[in-house]
């Protein structure tokens, strides 16, 4: 899958198993520790649990080209033939347990990201609309015209805002008549509000 990844500990190039795997196969250390990267990595994408069904020693070596391979890497134990298949032992700790919550928590994200809009919160939809370029364009327009100054308090030294004045139902932030938005600082903004109203929870905000 795209984007998607393993995470690696630091000391892994410096196991003994890495050594051992150079040393039989003669081949250097880095070499062998990229090998095992390639085959965990191919791993990660057939398997949820470390087993994957119907992979043969011979089939490693073809996956990481390089025969006796699997051989030496089952005399590491760091792979074992099981009954229909071939199981990398321990294979949460090898990628990291936390790596493998995160993906996992990556892959829902994206599939949250892929679904369809209407699915989405509104929140977030909103959130989206306000990155909008022509939201952009059109905040600075207003704080230009009321000369970037807050027009309750008059402080020009502080974060501003541009507040919707009104609610226009299913309108985007950029289509409201200008007479309709406000340049206020932060704190005009959220008294505006009220407290403890987040202030892009339910009307347009900026
Ligand atoms: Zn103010
Ligand atoms: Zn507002």
């Amino acid at each position: 899958m795209a984007g998607d990844w393993l995470k690696v500990e630091k000391d892994t190039p410096w196991k003994i198993e890495i050594l051992f795997l150079a040393d039989r196969l003669k081949i250097s250390r880095h070499e062998a520790f990229s090998r095992c990267f390639m085959i965990w990595s191919w791993a990660d994408s057939h398997s949820a649990d470390g087993f994957v069904q119907r992979l043969s020693p011979d089939w490693v070596d073809v996956l990481v080209g390089l025969p006796g391979f699997a051989a030496a890497l089952i005399e590491t134990g760091w792979l074992r033939v099981r009954s229909g298949g071939l199981e990398f032992p321990h294979f949460n700790r090898h990628m990291g347990q936390s790596a493998k919550a995160r993906g996992l928590a990556a892959r829902r994200a994206s599939r949250a990201r892929s679904r369809p809009a209407e699915k989405r919160s509104a929140r977030s939809r909103y959130g989206e609309k306000l990155r909008d370029p022509r939201w952009q364009r059109l905040r600075l327009e207003i704080m230009q015209r009321d000369e970037w100054t807050c027009q309750k308090c008059g402080a020009k030294d502080r974060t501003l805002h541009v507040h919707h004045t009104r609610y226009l139902k299913g309108r985007n932030p950029w289509d409201y008549p200008p007479e309709l938005l406000l340049t206020l600082c932060e704190d005009c903004h959220d008294g505006v509000h009220g407290h403890g109203q987040t202030r892009n929870a339910s009307a347009p905000e900026v």
